[in-house]
């Protein structure tokens, strides 16, 4: 036993992802997972991640450098470039873990409160 070893053509030939359909593998050996995302600007941008990453909500459009989302009807507004500062920028930046509902709610309040009595 031992004296004999046959080389590595078993492991090479039984190699899994060659399809029946003369499919050859596209270099997937591990899962993927395509995600696709969309600009304001109509671009889509498809990125494949490795099955075990964590896929961002939002990325970076390559061609115009807008946020992209996976919501290609309700992709994320581009950011306002405005020389002031928006109280949706204060509270952007203010927000860290805070909820963004709570944040709403906050501010329908100081909106009623403003309006109201
Ligand atoms: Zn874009």
């Amino acid at each position: 036993m031992g004296a004999h070893v046959a080389g590595g053509s078993a492991i090479r030939g039984s190699r899994v992802g060659a399809g029946p359909m003369g499919e050859s593998e596209r270099g997937e050996s591990a899962p993927r997972v395509r995600v696709g995302f969309w600009c304001a600007n109509g671009h889509d941008t498809r990125i494949v991640f490795a099955h075990d990453v964590e896929v961002p909500e939002t990325w970076d459009c390559p061609r115009c450098g807008l946020p992209a989302g996976q919501d290609q009807q309700n992709p994320p507004p581009p950011p306002r470039t405005e020389p002031y500062k928006t109280h949706l920028a204060y509270v952007r930046e203010r927000r860290s873990d805070e909820d963004g509902a709570a944040l709403l709610e906050e501010a329908l309040q100081r909106l009623r409160a403003r309006r109201g009595a």
